[in-house]
Protein backbone atom coordinates (compact mmCIF):
# COMPACT_ATOMS: atom_id res chain seq x y z
CA UNK A 1 0.00 0.00 0.00
CA UNK A 2 1.32 3.58 -1.01
CA UNK A 3 1.11 6.20 1.48
CA UNK A 4 1.56 9.68 0.70
CA UNK A 5 2.08 9.80 -3.01
CA UNK A 6 2.68 12.88 -5.23
CA UNK A 7 -0.79 13.64 -6.86
CA UNK A 8 0.40 12.80 -10.74
CA UNK A 9 1.44 9.07 -8.96
CA UNK A 10 -2.02 8.82 -7.59
CA UNK A 11 -3.68 9.67 -11.01
CA UNK A 12 -1.11 6.98 -12.22
CA UNK A 13 -2.42 4.13 -9.79
CA UNK A 14 -5.75 4.82 -10.73
CA UNK A 15 -5.40 5.15 -14.27
CA UNK A 16 -3.68 1.45 -14.03
CA UNK A 17 -7.01 -0.25 -13.64
CA UNK A 18 -8.57 -2.10 -16.17
CA UNK A 19 -12.10 -0.62 -16.55
CA UNK A 20 -15.21 -2.38 -17.93
CA UNK A 21 -17.30 0.11 -20.36
CA UNK A 22 -20.81 -1.05 -21.60
CA UNK A 23 -21.84 0.25 -24.88
CA UNK A 24 -25.56 0.67 -26.28
CA UNK A 25 -27.05 2.26 -29.38
CA UNK A 26 -28.53 6.08 -28.76
CA UNK A 27 -30.65 7.87 -31.62
CA UNK A 28 -28.64 10.66 -33.18
CA UNK A 29 -31.11 13.15 -31.47
CA UNK A 30 -30.20 12.19 -28.10
CA UNK A 31 -26.13 11.78 -29.05
CA UNK A 32 -25.07 14.80 -27.93
CA UNK A 33 -22.19 14.24 -24.57
CA UNK A 34 -21.98 10.77 -25.49
CA UNK A 35 -18.65 9.26 -26.12
CA UNK A 36 -18.36 7.61 -29.15
CA UNK A 37 -17.90 3.79 -28.75
CA UNK A 38 -17.00 2.99 -32.61
CA UNK A 39 -15.37 4.78 -35.22
CA UNK A 40 -17.59 6.67 -37.70
CA UNK A 41 -16.73 6.08 -41.76
CA UNK A 42 -18.11 8.20 -44.69
CA UNK A 43 -20.47 6.36 -46.36
CA UNK A 44 -20.58 9.38 -48.69
CA UNK A 45 -19.13 12.39 -49.65
CA UNK A 46 -20.12 15.80 -48.69
CA UNK A 47 -21.34 17.08 -50.91
CA UNK A 48 -21.81 14.01 -52.65
CA UNK A 49 -22.03 15.64 -56.04
CA UNK A 50 -20.26 19.03 -57.40
CA UNK A 51 -22.51 22.00 -56.84
CA UNK A 52 -22.87 25.65 -57.18
CA UNK A 53 -22.35 28.33 -54.49
CA UNK A 54 -24.24 30.68 -56.07
CA UNK A 55 -27.20 31.81 -57.93
CA UNK A 56 -26.17 32.52 -61.76
CA UNK A 57 -25.20 30.41 -64.66
CA UNK A 58 -22.75 27.32 -64.82
CA UNK A 59 -21.40 26.69 -68.18
CA UNK A 60 -18.09 25.84 -69.69
CA UNK A 61 -14.89 28.67 -68.94
CA UNK A 62 -13.37 27.91 -72.38
CA UNK A 63 -16.32 29.51 -73.96
CA UNK A 64 -15.70 32.75 -72.24
CA UNK A 65 -11.96 33.08 -73.63
CA UNK A 66 -12.30 36.39 -74.86
CA UNK A 67 -14.64 38.02 -74.09
CA UNK A 68 -14.67 41.76 -72.73
CA UNK A 69 -17.33 45.05 -71.79
CA UNK A 70 -17.34 45.36 -75.88
CA UNK A 71 -17.25 41.62 -76.59
CA UNK A 72 -19.38 39.60 -74.24
CA UNK A 73 -19.25 35.91 -74.79
CA UNK A 74 -23.49 35.02 -75.45
CA UNK A 75 -24.98 32.04 -74.69
CA UNK A 76 -28.03 30.45 -75.01
CA UNK A 77 -30.00 29.00 -71.65
CA UNK A 78 -30.88 25.32 -72.14
CA UNK A 79 -32.78 24.98 -68.39
CA UNK A 80 -32.75 26.34 -64.64
CA UNK A 81 -31.39 23.61 -62.25
CA UNK A 82 -32.87 24.64 -58.79
CA UNK A 83 -31.31 23.04 -55.11
CA UNK A 84 -32.85 19.77 -55.04
CA UNK A 85 -33.52 18.86 -58.89
CA UNK A 86 -30.83 16.96 -61.07
CA UNK A 87 -29.86 18.35 -64.49
CA UNK A 88 -31.14 16.75 -67.58
CA UNK A 89 -29.61 18.55 -70.30
CA UNK A 90 -25.71 17.98 -70.89
CA UNK A 91 -24.00 21.46 -71.78
CA UNK A 92 -22.86 22.13 -75.49
CA UNK A 93 -21.04 25.28 -76.29
CA UNK A 94 -22.47 28.11 -76.25
CA UNK A 95 -24.72 27.11 -73.93
CA UNK A 96 -25.54 27.94 -70.08
CA UNK A 97 -28.13 26.34 -67.26
CA UNK A 98 -29.60 28.78 -64.84
CA UNK A 99 -28.82 27.51 -61.92
CA UNK A 100 -29.38 27.85 -58.18
CA UNK A 101 -27.05 27.87 -54.91
CA UNK A 102 -26.59 23.95 -53.70
CA UNK A 103 -28.31 22.92 -57.35
CA UNK A 104 -25.45 20.30 -59.09
CA UNK A 105 -23.28 21.32 -61.85
CA UNK A 106 -24.83 19.95 -65.78
CA UNK A 107 -22.43 17.58 -67.47
CA UNK A 108 -20.09 19.83 -69.64
CA UNK A 109 -20.08 22.61 -67.13
CA UNK A 110 -16.36 23.04 -65.02
CA UNK A 111 -17.52 26.96 -63.88
CA UNK A 112 -20.14 29.42 -62.56
CA UNK A 113 -20.69 32.96 -62.13
CA UNK A 114 -22.77 34.95 -60.37
CA UNK A 115 -26.03 36.75 -61.60
CA UNK A 116 -24.94 40.11 -60.55
CA UNK A 117 -22.32 39.60 -63.10
CA UNK A 118 -23.70 38.92 -65.99
CA UNK A 119 -26.98 40.43 -68.16
CA UNK A 120 -29.06 38.10 -68.84
CA UNK A 121 -32.89 37.40 -70.24
CA UNK A 122 -34.88 34.28 -70.07
CA UNK A 123 -33.13 32.94 -72.79
CA UNK A 124 -30.01 34.58 -73.04
CA UNK A 125 -26.93 35.26 -70.48
CA UNK A 126 -24.09 37.90 -71.77
CA UNK A 127 -20.37 37.54 -70.09
CA UNK A 128 -18.43 40.35 -69.62
CA UNK A 129 -14.76 38.77 -69.09
CA UNK A 130 -13.33 35.41 -69.27
CA UNK A 131 -13.37 32.68 -66.63
CA UNK A 132 -11.16 30.04 -64.72
CA UNK A 133 -12.00 26.49 -65.38
CA UNK A 134 -12.83 25.14 -62.11
CA UNK A 135 -13.40 28.44 -60.63
CA UNK A 136 -17.08 29.10 -58.69
CA UNK A 137 -17.47 25.24 -57.99
CA UNK A 138 -17.53 23.31 -54.89
CA UNK A 139 -16.20 19.81 -55.45
CA UNK A 140 -17.93 16.87 -54.25
CA UNK A 141 -16.28 15.48 -50.68
CA UNK A 142 -15.33 19.85 -50.06
CA UNK A 143 -16.47 18.67 -46.17
CA UNK A 144 -15.90 14.70 -46.30
CA UNK A 145 -14.32 11.96 -48.47
CA UNK A 146 -16.26 9.25 -48.70
CA UNK A 147 -14.56 6.21 -47.00
CA UNK A 148 -12.69 8.45 -44.89
CA UNK A 149 -12.70 8.13 -40.78
CA UNK A 150 -15.13 11.11 -39.69
CA UNK A 151 -15.07 10.38 -36.24
CA UNK A 152 -13.13 7.92 -34.18
CA UNK A 153 -14.07 6.23 -31.30
CA UNK A 154 -13.75 8.03 -27.80
CA UNK A 155 -14.79 10.75 -28.99
CA UNK A 156 -17.14 13.12 -27.03
CA UNK A 157 -19.78 13.68 -29.32
CA UNK A 158 -20.16 17.81 -29.52
CA UNK A 159 -22.09 20.03 -32.07
CA UNK A 160 -19.69 19.92 -34.83
CA UNK A 161 -19.96 15.95 -34.40
CA UNK A 162 -23.66 15.90 -34.59
CA UNK A 163 -23.32 17.94 -37.72
CA UNK A 164 -21.07 15.11 -39.40
CA UNK A 165 -23.08 12.28 -38.11
CA UNK A 166 -26.16 13.97 -39.77
CA UNK A 167 -24.35 14.78 -42.86
CA UNK A 168 -23.92 11.54 -43.51
CA UNK A 169 -27.42 10.30 -42.98
CA UNK A 170 -26.65 8.21 -39.58
CA UNK A 171 -29.89 7.85 -37.77
CA UNK A 172 -27.72 5.80 -34.59
CA UNK A 173 -24.67 5.50 -32.98
CA UNK A 174 -22.85 3.01 -30.93
CA UNK A 175 -21.88 4.95 -27.27
CA UNK A 176 -20.73 3.82 -24.07
CA UNK A 177 -23.00 3.62 -21.78
CA UNK A 178 -22.79 6.45 -18.54
CA UNK A 179 -20.48 5.12 -15.54
CA UNK A 180 -23.27 4.95 -12.55
CA UNK A 181 -21.13 6.59 -9.78
CA UNK A 182 -22.62 6.34 -6.43
CA UNK A 183 -21.65 9.27 -4.19
CA UNK A 184 -21.76 8.07 -0.13
CA UNK A 185 -21.64 10.64 2.69
CA UNK A 186 -20.45 9.34 5.30
CA UNK A 187 -20.30 11.66 9.22
CA UNK A 188 -22.77 11.72 12.14
CA UNK A 189 -23.21 15.22 11.78
CA UNK A 190 -25.09 15.02 8.15
CA UNK A 191 -28.52 16.31 8.10
CA UNK A 192 -30.13 16.02 4.62
CA UNK A 193 -31.69 19.15 2.95
CA UNK A 194 -35.36 19.18 4.13
CA UNK A 195 -34.70 17.55 7.51
CA UNK A 196 -34.70 19.82 10.02
CA UNK A 197 -31.23 21.06 11.58
CA UNK A 198 -30.55 19.45 14.93
CA UNK A 199 -27.94 20.86 17.36
CA UNK A 200 -23.94 19.36 15.75
CA UNK A 201 -25.79 18.83 12.72
CA UNK A 202 -24.48 20.34 9.36
CA UNK A 203 -26.60 19.66 5.59
CA UNK A 204 -25.00 17.80 3.36
CA UNK A 205 -23.61 19.58 0.56
CA UNK A 206 -21.08 17.29 -0.64
CA UNK A 207 -23.15 14.78 -2.39
CA UNK A 208 -24.97 17.53 -4.63
CA UNK A 209 -21.59 19.26 -5.48
CA UNK A 210 -19.65 16.34 -6.46
CA UNK A 211 -22.83 14.51 -8.26
CA UNK A 212 -22.50 18.27 -10.17
CA UNK A 213 -19.31 17.80 -11.20
CA UNK A 214 -19.95 14.04 -12.15
CA UNK A 215 -22.37 14.88 -14.40
CA UNK A 216 -20.46 17.81 -16.02
CA UNK A 217 -18.02 14.61 -16.46
CA UNK A 218 -20.62 12.75 -18.60
CA UNK A 219 -21.65 10.05 -15.79
CA UNK A 220 -24.69 9.43 -13.92
CA UNK A 221 -24.22 10.38 -9.97
CA UNK A 222 -26.61 8.36 -8.13
CA UNK A 223 -27.41 9.85 -4.61
CA UNK A 224 -26.17 6.91 -2.15
CA UNK A 225 -27.28 8.46 1.10
CA UNK A 226 -26.00 9.92 4.33
CA UNK A 227 -24.05 7.62 6.82
CA UNK A 228 -22.90 7.85 10.27
CA UNK A 229 -19.36 7.10 11.20
CA UNK A 230 -20.14 3.70 11.96
CA UNK A 231 -17.41 1.22 9.76
CA UNK A 232 -20.13 -1.90 9.71
CA UNK A 233 -22.79 0.64 8.33
CA UNK A 234 -19.85 2.50 5.85
CA UNK A 235 -18.92 -0.91 5.14
CA UNK A 236 -22.91 -2.48 3.87
CA UNK A 237 -23.36 0.97 2.66
CA UNK A 238 -20.47 0.54 -0.02
CA UNK A 239 -20.59 -3.05 -0.82
CA UNK A 240 -24.23 -2.48 -1.61
CA UNK A 241 -23.27 0.43 -3.78
CA UNK A 242 -20.90 -1.72 -5.53
CA UNK A 243 -23.75 -3.97 -6.31
CA UNK A 244 -25.45 -1.13 -9.07
CA UNK A 245 -22.48 0.95 -9.94
CA UNK A 246 -19.66 1.44 -11.70
CA UNK A 247 -17.78 2.97 -8.96
CA UNK A 248 -18.57 4.48 -5.72
CA UNK A 249 -17.49 7.60 -3.95
CA UNK A 250 -17.54 8.51 -0.62
CA UNK A 251 -17.03 11.95 1.12
CA UNK A 252 -15.83 12.18 4.98
CA UNK A 253 -13.79 10.41 7.46
CA UNK A 254 -10.66 9.43 4.94
CA UNK A 255 -8.14 10.98 6.82
CA UNK A 256 -7.00 9.28 9.96
CA UNK A 257 -8.94 10.45 12.95
CA UNK A 258 -10.75 8.34 15.84
CA UNK A 259 -14.12 8.46 13.36
CA UNK A 260 -12.46 8.46 10.02
CA UNK A 261 -13.07 5.15 8.67
CA UNK A 262 -12.50 5.15 4.78
CA UNK A 263 -8.90 3.42 5.00
CA UNK A 264 -10.31 1.16 7.50
CA UNK A 265 -13.27 -0.16 5.55
CA UNK A 266 -12.01 -0.38 2.69
CA UNK A 267 -9.27 -3.16 4.14
CA UNK A 268 -11.88 -4.39 6.35
CA UNK A 269 -14.03 -5.00 2.98
CA UNK A 270 -10.55 -7.13 1.48
CA UNK A 271 -10.55 -4.50 -1.08
CA UNK A 272 -7.29 -3.76 -2.48
CA UNK A 273 -6.13 -0.47 -1.15
CA UNK A 274 -4.18 1.42 -4.29
CA UNK A 275 -2.90 4.24 -1.75
CA UNK A 276 -3.73 6.43 1.15
CA UNK A 277 -3.25 10.29 1.43
CA UNK A 278 -2.27 12.07 -1.72
CA UNK A 279 0.79 15.00 -1.45
CA UNK A 280 -1.18 18.06 -2.00
CA UNK A 281 -3.41 20.53 -0.68
CA UNK A 282 -6.52 20.67 -0.08
CA UNK A 283 -8.02 17.68 -0.69
CA UNK A 284 -4.92 15.32 -0.27
CA UNK A 285 -6.71 13.50 2.79
CA UNK A 286 -7.98 11.00 0.23
CA UNK A 287 -7.75 6.75 -0.30
CA UNK A 288 -8.39 4.81 -3.24
CA UNK A 289 -9.04 1.27 -3.56
CA UNK A 290 -10.44 -1.60 -6.01
CA UNK A 291 -13.11 -4.34 -5.40
CA UNK A 292 -14.05 -6.70 -7.82
CA UNK A 293 -12.60 -4.63 -10.14
CA UNK A 294 -14.51 -1.13 -9.11
CA UNK A 295 -13.32 1.66 -7.59
CA UNK A 296 -13.71 3.11 -4.24
CA UNK A 297 -12.70 6.52 -3.82
CA UNK A 298 -12.54 8.17 -0.53
CA UNK A 299 -12.68 12.04 -0.21
CA UNK A 300 -12.36 13.98 1.98
CA UNK A 301 -15.34 15.24 4.02
CA UNK A 302 -14.70 19.17 3.95
CA UNK A 303 -16.48 20.68 0.48
CA UNK A 304 -13.73 22.53 -0.93
CA UNK A 305 -10.90 19.87 -0.50
CA UNK A 306 -13.53 16.84 -1.94
CA UNK A 307 -13.81 18.39 -5.26
CA UNK A 308 -10.23 19.28 -5.85
CA UNK A 309 -9.20 15.63 -4.66
CA UNK A 310 -12.31 14.43 -7.18
CA UNK A 311 -10.87 16.57 -10.11
CA UNK A 312 -7.33 16.22 -9.52
CA UNK A 313 -6.94 12.88 -8.85
CA UNK A 314 -10.41 11.16 -9.70
CA UNK A 315 -11.25 12.93 -13.06
CA UNK A 316 -8.67 11.30 -15.40
CA UNK A 317 -9.79 7.73 -13.93
CA UNK A 318 -13.53 8.63 -14.37
CA UNK A 319 -12.92 9.65 -17.99
CA UNK A 320 -11.40 6.39 -18.59
CA UNK A 321 -14.68 4.61 -17.47
CA UNK A 322 -16.45 7.10 -19.88
CA UNK A 323 -14.67 6.05 -22.60
CA UNK A 324 -12.90 9.30 -23.49
CA UNK A 325 -9.79 9.16 -25.73
CA UNK A 326 -7.71 11.29 -23.72
CA UNK A 327 -8.10 10.81 -20.41
CA UNK A 328 -5.84 13.89 -18.81
CA UNK A 329 -8.54 17.13 -18.39
CA UNK A 330 -7.02 19.92 -20.20
CA UNK A 331 -4.46 22.50 -18.76
CA UNK A 332 -3.64 25.42 -19.38
CA UNK A 333 -1.10 27.66 -18.45
CA UNK A 334 -2.07 31.28 -17.01
CA UNK A 335 -0.36 34.69 -15.52
CA UNK A 336 -0.65 35.00 -11.88
CA UNK A 337 -3.02 38.21 -11.36
CA UNK A 338 -2.06 39.14 -7.46
CA UNK A 339 0.44 37.54 -5.52
CA UNK A 340 -1.36 34.73 -3.52
CA UNK A 341 -0.71 33.01 0.06
CA UNK A 342 2.09 31.31 2.30
CA UNK A 343 4.41 29.27 0.91
CA UNK A 344 3.49 25.87 -0.41
CA UNK A 345 5.84 23.20 1.32
CA UNK A 346 3.23 21.06 -0.93
CA UNK A 347 1.67 21.08 -4.20
CA UNK A 348 -1.16 23.81 -3.58
CA UNK A 349 -4.24 24.28 -5.84
CA UNK A 350 -6.27 27.14 -6.02
CA UNK A 351 -9.40 27.94 -6.29
CA UNK A 352 -9.96 30.57 -9.52
CA UNK A 353 -10.78 31.85 -13.11
CA UNK A 354 -9.46 32.80 -16.18
CA UNK A 355 -9.56 36.36 -16.67
CA UNK A 356 -8.23 38.16 -20.40
CA UNK A 357 -6.91 41.16 -20.19
CA UNK A 358 -4.52 42.55 -23.11
CA UNK A 359 -5.04 38.81 -25.24
CA UNK A 360 -3.04 37.36 -22.29
CA UNK A 361 -4.74 34.67 -19.94
CA UNK A 362 -4.43 35.56 -16.28
CA UNK A 363 -5.72 33.41 -13.34
CA UNK A 364 -7.57 35.45 -10.92
CA UNK A 365 -8.06 33.48 -7.29
CA UNK A 366 -10.89 33.20 -5.63
CA UNK A 367 -11.74 34.69 -2.10
CA UNK A 368 -11.86 31.62 0.75
CA UNK A 369 -9.64 28.80 -0.13
CA UNK A 370 -10.41 26.91 2.87
CA UNK A 371 -10.63 23.35 2.99
CA UNK A 372 -14.37 23.91 3.73
CA UNK A 373 -14.67 26.60 1.75
CA UNK A 374 -17.55 25.97 -0.81
CA UNK A 375 -18.08 29.60 -2.16
CA UNK A 376 -14.87 29.92 -3.90
CA UNK A 377 -16.16 26.73 -5.91
CA UNK A 378 -18.53 29.63 -7.34
CA UNK A 379 -17.42 30.89 -10.81
CA UNK A 380 -14.31 28.79 -10.62
CA UNK A 381 -13.56 27.22 -13.89
CA UNK A 382 -9.34 27.10 -13.12
CA UNK A 383 -8.07 25.24 -10.60
CA UNK A 384 -4.33 26.46 -10.41
CA UNK A 385 -1.41 24.64 -9.30
CA UNK A 386 1.70 26.07 -7.36
CA UNK A 387 4.25 23.61 -7.46
CA UNK A 388 5.59 21.97 -4.25
CA UNK A 389 8.46 23.36 -2.68
CA UNK A 390 7.39 27.17 -3.95
CA UNK A 391 7.29 30.30 -1.55
CA UNK A 392 4.62 32.65 -1.76
CA UNK A 393 3.22 33.10 -5.32
CA UNK A 394 4.13 36.20 -7.18
CA UNK A 395 2.46 38.08 -9.65
CA UNK A 396 3.35 37.17 -12.95
CA UNK A 397 4.36 33.95 -12.19
CA UNK A 398 2.97 31.49 -15.07
CA UNK A 399 1.07 28.20 -13.39
CA UNK A 400 -0.40 25.26 -15.12
CA UNK A 401 -4.05 25.04 -14.26
CA UNK A 402 -6.85 22.51 -15.10
CA UNK A 403 -10.10 23.48 -16.96
CA UNK A 404 -12.69 22.69 -14.52
CA UNK A 405 -15.41 21.08 -15.97
CA UNK A 406 -19.19 22.48 -15.87
CA UNK A 407 -22.18 21.69 -17.69
P1 LIG B 1 -14.08 14.76 7.64
O1 LIG B 1 -13.42 14.60 6.31
O2 LIG B 1 -15.07 13.70 7.95
O3 LIG B 1 -13.08 14.96 8.72
O4 LIG B 1 -14.92 16.12 7.54
C1 LIG B 1 -14.30 17.34 7.38
C2 LIG B 1 -15.29 18.48 7.49
O5 LIG B 1 -16.21 18.40 6.42
C3 LIG B 1 -16.12 18.45 8.75
O6 LIG B 1 -16.28 19.78 9.20
C4 LIG B 1 -17.43 17.85 8.31
O7 LIG B 1 -18.49 18.23 9.11
C5 LIG B 1 -17.55 18.39 6.91
N1 LIG B 1 -18.34 17.51 6.06
C6 LIG B 1 -18.25 16.17 6.01
N2 LIG B 1 -19.12 15.66 5.14
C7 LIG B 1 -19.80 16.70 4.61
C8 LIG B 1 -20.84 16.80 3.66
N3 LIG B 1 -21.36 15.71 3.08
N4 LIG B 1 -21.30 18.03 3.35
C9 LIG B 1 -20.76 19.13 3.94
N5 LIG B 1 -19.79 19.08 4.83
C10 LIG B 1 -19.29 17.89 5.19
MG1 LIG C 1 -15.96 13.21 9.73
Amino acid sequence: MKNNVPADMAVELLLEQDVTKNTETVQLWELEGRILAEDICAAISVPSFDRSPYDGYALMAADTAGASPENPAVFKITEEIPAGYAPTIPLTPGHAAKILTGAPIPEGCDTTIKYEETEFTDTEVKIFSPLKAGSNVVYAGEDIKQGEVVLTAGTRISAAALGLLAGQGITEAVVYKKPRITVISTGSELAEAGQPLKPAQIYNSNVYTISAYLRAMDTEPVHGGIVPDDPDIIAQRIGAALEDSDMVITTGGASVGDYDWAFRVSQMMGAEILFWKADFKPGGAMCAAVLNGKLILCLSGNPGAAVIGLLRVGMPYIRKLCGHREVMPERVNVILKDSFGKPSPKLRLVRGRLEIEDGKAYFVHNDGQGNGVVSSLMGCDLLAEIPAGTGRAQHGQVLSAIKVPHN
